[in-house]
């Protein structure tokens, strides 16, 4: 059974000895050491590689090709011949922790809603599996969760056994197995039987507690993102280091932080109305004093900094109080250049002709009707200038 690879045959190894088979180089110009036997586990299985040293160099990368295991290596080996091997048990322990996790929170999928997992990925502080479902509960979670933390909680062996294709038909697999050859199999009695290359712990209870952190739809299947063991607490630390701050910024306590922030966007909302109102107001009192001012049949203005929804109102304002008036207001926004034309009901000349007089000069967009017409283009030239060539189009 692979006496070599010693995350099998002794899956708490932290560190060991070896001997260097060989050192070289990948095609890519890349150090690795194939060792006699090791304790590094390779990427496979959804888990990811052991990191650690090997005389004290660090092992950056742990890849199984063609049945021989690379350990990449930060710089080549000065030794030969036997080398001391470490292996960073922390992550490694965490990885072992996500894993039997991921088998448990499987299993307790397929027993209470009879859902299989399709994928499982372990990243570095999340993990997640997808499941053949389009819609999973609340209560269907919390369930599943329960059960699965009751498993890590009765503290159930975690069995590997080394079988035969033949042998599979004894066993009640989660899913059916394509290899062929020695099968290893990763056993939770009476809950669990799984073929898996992948390190757990000897038991349930090293999984030390498994959390469902939130769920999304994901090609049609539905995604469920979880964490297991030192992981909880992690979440647990960054998440009340949020919640604190926000109950910090809204002066609230932690349990009143929902009732803040709806009051907050209650808030927000009036005093945007308020300002709608207020805008709509200012409109009509700067309309009235340009309609006063006004000494000649046209009103001409230039502004820096006014939306064109403002240009429009203010003209389509001015246009129906006095409907022998013509409006040409033109405003910098930014590096654009905006402008609107519009008429009263008793005034002859089309604004189209100003459109398409403006329009060329300022690579702008834009057109409407013979009443009203607005367009946008390039800072070609200023708001001012603008308006005198609009001004100049109108008379001729
Ligand atoms: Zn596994």
């Amino acid at each position: 059974m692979l006496q070599n690879r010693l995350y099998y045959a002794q899956p708490n190894c932290k560190d060991f000895t070896a001997n260097i088979l060989k050192q070289t180089k990948d095609e890519e110009d890349k150090t690795y050491i194939i060792l006699n036997q090791t304790a590094f586990y390779p990427t496979g299985g959804g888990q990811p590689h052991d990191t650690g040293t090997i005389n004290g160099v660090k092992v950056t990368d742990v890849v199984e090709v063609d049945n021989e295991i690379r350990h990449y290596m930060a710089t080549p080996l000065e030794s030969t011949g036997e080398v001391h091997c470490v292996i960073d048990w922390e992550r490694r322990f965490d990885h072992m922790q996500q894993h039997a996790g991921q088998h448990i929170l499987s299993a307790a999928f397929v027993e209470l809603l009879n859902l299989e997992t399709v994928s499982f990925h372990l990243g570095k502080s999340l993990v997640s599996i997808d499941l053949d479902a389009s819609d999973i509960s609340n209560e269907q979670l919390q369930a599943v969760e329960n059960l699965a933390n009751n498993i890590i909680l009765e503290n159930r062996p975690i069995d590997v056994k080394w079988v035969t294709e033949n042998e599979l038909s004894a066993y009640p697999l989660r899913k059916e197995i394509q290899a062929t050859g020695e099968i290893r199999l990763v056993i939770i009695p009476d809950f669990d039987y799984n073929g898996c290359g992948g390190t757990h712990p000897e038991s349930t209870g090293q999984v030390n507690g498994l959390k469902i952190l939130s769920v999304e739809k994901h090609r049609g299947q539905t995604r469920v993102h979880f964490v297991c063991g030192r992981r909880i607490l992690q979440q647990l630390h960054d998440k009340t280091a949020v919640v604190k701050e926000a109950s910090r910024l809204l002066s609230a306590p932690e349990e009143e932080i929902g009732q803040a922030i709806e009051k907050l966007l209650a808030n927000n909302h009036t005093l945007e109305k308020s300002i709608k109102e207020k805008d709509e107001l200012l409109l009509q009192c700067e309309a009235q004093e340009l309609i006063q001012a006004q000494q000649d049949s046209v009103i001409a203005v230039n502004f820096e900094n006014c939306s064109i929804q403002q240009l429009q109102k203010l003209a389509r304002l001015i246009a129906a109080e006095s409907n022998d008036l013509t409006v040409l207001l033109a405003a910098e926004n930014d590096d654009k250049l905006q402008f609107v034309a519009a008429k009263g009901s008793l005034v002859d000349a089309s604004m189209k002709t100003i459109s398409t007089a403006i329009l060329p000069k300022i690579n702008g967009k834009g057109g409407g009707s013979d009443a009203f017409v607005q367009g946008g283009g390039e800072l070609t030239m200023s708001a001012e200038n603008l308006i005198e060539m609009m001004k100049a189009t109108l008379k001729s």
